[in-house]
């Protein structure tokens, strides 16, 4: 072999092995941290409600408001790059007499092109109950989650009602490009807690930071004691838990700046919980299976009933 011949295949296998090992490394591997961990311990948040005075929901309805397609590997590293559904939820906790809406999906302009689907009735019903709501909360800051507040229409009206974290609010750049108009905050009391907080009968704030700053998980136990951890972005789909693999680092580490660790800690948490308590329904932010088999088994119900309905 020519001297030039061999060394441009020395190179090329040097450059094959160096893409392999980024592919590899960026797209694939989802390891668990051997020290990868998350404190939380469901009979302490169970104790709180338990000793929380007052009617707790009936029901829970949710509506579709949008959806985002996304490579497989991108929602488990490793899983390969056919498309999967991101559907975009809102969730109503129906009280004899209130409300709360858990995350406000966004708009069709803040979703843009990277909607697949979006459905105007939907959004119009979240928007029309989110003014009727006597408590707003959101799992996380990101755009998909917060946007539907940030440009609701009678935004200085039901601003008072939104339960905001400090830790939502402390890097608003996470929640580009959603954004709350200059001034609009001013006044506002944001929540600030540690570990996790009762906010109303039935319902607790789970403080799981990772994801983003601002993450939370939102514990809901019904009047016959059904029992559902909304767990936001914590997991984007319930086999992110079931596998405890992560989203690929290209998207972690690129597009999200995400506590890997930390997100890795609360899987493994969740994957006990699921095993420990298989009744609690975990809910994670954008699953459309394990949604739809929560409808089937009458444990959700889809499209929220209004007032004026
Ligand atoms: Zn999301």
């Amino acid at each position: 072999m020519p001297k030039w011949l061999k060394l441009t295949l020395g190179v090329f296998a040097v450059l094959f092995a160096v893409a392999g090992a980024a592919y590899y490394w960026f797209v694939v591997e989802s390891s668990m941290p051997s020290d990868a961990e998350y404190a939380f311990d469901i009979r302490d948040v169970r104790r709180a409600i338990g000793s929380t005075p007052g009617d707790r929901p009936e029901r829970i309805e949710l509506e579709r408001v949008a959806a985002f397609s996304f490579p497989a590997t991108a929602i488990v590293a490793g899983d390969g790059w056919s498309q999967r559904e991101m559907p975009v939820y809102s969730f109503r906790l129906v009280y004899p007499d209130k409300s709360i809406i858990i995350d406000t999906a966004l708009d069709a302009e803040l979703g843009g092109d990277n909607l697949v689907a979006f459905d105007e009735e939907a959004y119009a019903r979240m928007n029309r109950a989110m003014e009727e709501a006597s408590l707003i909360v959101i799992t996380h800051e990101h755009m998909d989650h917060i946007g539907g507040l940030t440009v609701h229409p009678n935004l200085a009206a039901i601003l008072p009602n939104a339960q905001l974290t400090e830790r939502q609010l402390s890097e608003p750049a996470r929640s580009l490009p959603a954004r709350f108009e200059e001034g609009v905050l001013d006044g506002f009391e944001p929540l600030a807690y540690e570990g996790f907080t009762v906010i109303a009968p039935g319902v607790a704030l789970i403080a799981a930071p990772g994801h983003t700053p601002g993450s939370q998980m939102v514990y809901v136990q019904l009047k016959n004691y059904a029992e559902y951890l909304f767990v936001g972005d914590v997991a984007w789909q319930y086999r992110n838990i079931l596998t405890q693999r992560q989203r690929a680092r290209l998207v972690t580490q690129f597009f999200l700046n995400e506590d890997r660790k930390a997100v890795f800690g609360q899987l493994a948490a969740l994957h006990a919980l699921s095993e420990a308590e298989p009744d609690i329904a975990i809910v994670p932010g954008h699953d459309g299976e394990i949604v739809g088999q929560l409808v089937e088994a009458g444990k959700l119900t889809e499209g929220f009933t209004l007032a004026a309905d």
